[in-house]
């Protein structure tokens, strides 16, 4: 008999039938002798609409209200599913995060869980009633009901399923799983049946919005195994989990990840001296803008151009602050690109595959696209292209590096 956690998104709590057939589910898993410890989310739309009363009132929301708020949302959905589950003969209770307790530091919107008292649930789950835990919220030491950030009910799941020594976090959400890539850009897309916690790490901060990327790390910190899954469609979803228990077919590369949220900044002509690099990004970086890829190339003339990407939101400001450090600098100019996505081939196998990358550039070049910038990690090459050429080198990627079919060639 195995303890799970389950996760259900706000999709999959959508609406009374969502939430019937949710209860359903919770219903034969229980029959066949599991015991459940259940987390919801708010009914999809409901924390956006909620965010959007507060701002009819206050154009900047007291932000301790503002959690007092945004945390109804899930208030109501543990209880319409407890509901649910006691129409069906399920024993169930629900609770919100300040009854269990989860107790969470002070910062509002953004707090993090600091412990989680275990007692009640797990008598309610030894007793065979299904308890129903209000994600994304907590309370701190004063007693101030406390959210977590967007998303953050799937970190909720993941400490949940710590605390209670669970077996494993099921998130159950409105796809099967997590993909080589995107199946919009790439129809032959696969779904894998394992990945490791850092290649997760490194698609879903690429972008594949899967899961908070916070559940993540927690789960890997804590060695919980995590299983991504439907809740519309059966099948065994994919499994994160340590790179010991990943699935042969899923070997050398994992997946192909994009963001098209990226803009490069480029100054042109700094004199090649010590302390440029921090001349520039030291006042970015002090506006809180998260720099990502830097190219700064060896001069022969005394000058070179000093290039960098951030988050195409914050371009505009980055453009404002660098522009009066280049003239300080005696720089010739600064100018920012947008019509730019990086791409990313992301696996724990290119450790022991020394060839990928080479692969990777010649699979580019065959194409004619142009790489503009490069970066590597262990698990990960990036490249920087044209925007245009975004569905291109991810198709053909996918195909080269052997994605399509399980048990990549190497
Ligand atoms: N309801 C919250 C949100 O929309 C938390 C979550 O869904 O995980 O961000
Ligand atoms: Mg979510």
């Amino acid at each position: 008999m195995a303890l799970w956690v389950q996760k259900y998104g706000g999709t999959s709590m959508g609406s009374p039938e969502r939430i019937g057939h949710v209860a359903d589910k919770i219903a034969t898993t229980r029959a066949a002798g599991h015991q459940i410890a259940v987390v919801v989310s708010a009914m999809s739309g409901e924390t956006n609409r909620l965010l959007a009363l507060a701002h009819e009132v206050s154009h900047r929301p007291d932000l301790r209200e503002l959690d007092q708020m945004i945390a109804t949302g899930e208030q109501v959905s543990i209880a319409l599913l407890a509901m649910a589950l006691k129409e069906r003969g399920v024993p169930a209770r629900s609770y919100i995060g300040s009854q269990v307790a989860v107790r969470t530091d002070q910062a509002r919107g953004r707090a993090r869980i600091l412990s989680i008292d275990t007692e009640r649930l797990a008598a309610d789950c030894h007793a065979g009633t299904v308890p129903v835990v209000a994600g994304f919220q907590g309370v701190d030491e004063d007693g101030n009901i406390t959210t977590l950030g967007r998303g953050g009910s799937d970190t909720s799941a993941v400490a949940l399923a710590t605390a209670l020594k669970a077996d494993e976090c099921q998130i159950y959400t409105d796809v099967d799983g997590v993909y080589t890539t995107d199946p919009r850009v790439e129809p032959r897309a696969r779904r894998l049946a394992t990945v490791t916690f850092e290649e997760m790490l490194e698609m879903a901060s690429l972008g594949s919005k899967v899961l908070q990327i916070r559940s993540v790390e927690f789960a890997g910190k804590y060695h919980i195994p995590l299983r991504v899954l439907s809740s519309f469609k059966d099948g065994p979803g994919t499994l994160i989990t340590l790179e010991e228990h990943k699935m042969m077919e899923d070997a050398v590369i994992s997946g192909i990840a994009f963001d098209r949220n990226e803009a490069q900044l480029t100054v042109t002509g700094v004199p090649d001296k010590p302390g440029i690099a921090a001349a520039i990004l030291g006042p970015i970086g002090a506006a809180n803008i998260e720099v990502d890829m830097i190219v700064q190339n060896v001069s022969s003339d005394g000058s070179t151009d000093f290039t960098f990407t951030v988050a195409q939101t914050d371009c505009e400001r980055s453009m404002e602050i660098v522009e009066p450090v280049a003239k300080r600098l005696g720089a010739k100019g600064t100018h920012a690109v947008t019509d730019i996505v990086k791409v990313s081939v992301v696996g724990v196998g290119m450790r022991s595959h020394p060839g990928i990358a080479a692969k990777v550039f010649e699979v580019l070049a065959r194409e004619g696209i142009n790489i503009r910038m490069i970066s590597t990690s262990e698990i990960k090459i990036s490249v920087v292209i044209e925007d245009k050429y975004l569905e291109l080198a991810v198709r053909s990627l996918h195909k080269a590096l052997g994605l399509e079919t399980p048990a990549n060639p190497r």
